[in-house]
């Protein structure tokens, strides 16, 4: 298999530092080079924690795209500083795959129409974990029988967006087979702002928690009369996502448009 050559933003994080692993075991992958606000013009190499990888470090993304030959990008970093690398990998033919959460409707539409102009692929992936992908579309399974739902997701608690992306694709997905309902009482007051959690303009509730010690969880629960049925996803750690960007990198190769989400790409 020809060798794909790898620019990773955000090494130091936590997903980040897994991708590294990940890209470092694997035979036909090669990082090339790695984006982060620290540590630039050193190689990573040089850098504790990390295999013993001589990628160049670069602050600067415009830099880094005019002076390194690569693939693809894989960006694990915040929405804004993912969007501009996003954006900047499309202008010089390299393709992204956007595990960064947190992109808005219309930066999904406007990052489309770059991809579509520049005919290179992108994948943007909530949730790399291939059992959440699972969770999403069974929960799509349910809803044609069972049309009463509500979304709890739980993740840690230095995640800065809520709800999670995954919680909103599956409520997205909900709707495709859901006739559009608000959920609980018509006349329900909520005594304390948010208690009945995010609403959905198709009246699904979504409910976001973080604490500590969590990775990223969600429990989708279905009521029906006498009955329940709850379909639950847990990651226990960061290494449940990474056989999700290893399809993404693989499959990248081979598209020339937007991909929203792993579940359009697996079998
Ligand atoms: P994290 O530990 O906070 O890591 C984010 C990294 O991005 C940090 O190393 C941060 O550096 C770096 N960063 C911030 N600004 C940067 C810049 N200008 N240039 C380069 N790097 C920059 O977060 P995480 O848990 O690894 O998650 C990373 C992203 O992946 C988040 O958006 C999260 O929601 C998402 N995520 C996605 C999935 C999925 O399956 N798609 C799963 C889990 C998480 P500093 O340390 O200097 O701030």
């Amino acid at each position: 298999m020809k060798t794909i050559k790898i620019i990773l933003a955000g090494p130091r994080g936590r997903m980040g530092r897994e991708a590294v692993e990940l890209i470092h075991r694997t035979e036909h992958f090669e990082l090339v080079a790695c984006l982060d606000r620290v540590n630039e013009g050193k190689k990573l190499s040089e850098i504790g924690g990390f295999p013993p990888i001589d990628a160049p470090i670069y602050h600067n993304p415009v830099a880094c795209f005019q002076n390194v030959e690569a693939d693809v990008l894989i960006d694990l970093t915040t929405p804004e500083i993912g969007k501009l690398h996003t954006k900047l990998a499309l202008e010089y033919g390299v393709r992204p795959v956007v595990g960064t959460t947190g992109f808005t409707d219309e930066e999904l539409k406007e990052l489309a129409e770059l991809a579509e102009e520049k005919k290179t692929g992108v994948i943007i992936a909530p949730n790399f974990a291939v059992g959440a992908i699972l969770m999403m579309k069974f929960a799509q399974m349910a809803a044609k029988h069972l049309e009463d739902v509500e979304i709890i997701e739980l993740h840690h608690d230095r995640k800065l967006d809520a709800p999670s992306g995954t919680a909103l694709k599956t409520a997205e997905l909900i709707s495709q087979t859901r006739t559009p309902k608000r959920q609980g009482h018509p006349e329900e007051v909520q005594q304390l702002a948010g208690a009945r959690g995010a609403e959905t303009k198709d009246g699904i509730r979504i409910h976001s928690v973080r604490l500590p010690g969590l990775v990223a969880h969600q429990e989708v629960i279905f009521g029906g009369e006498g009955q329940s049925l709850s379909i639950k996803h847990d990651s226990y750690n960061r290494a449940s996502f990474m056989s999700g960007i290893k399809l993404s990198v693989e499959t990248i190769m081979t598209l020339d448009v937007l991909v929203y989400g792993l579940e359009n790409i697996i079998e």
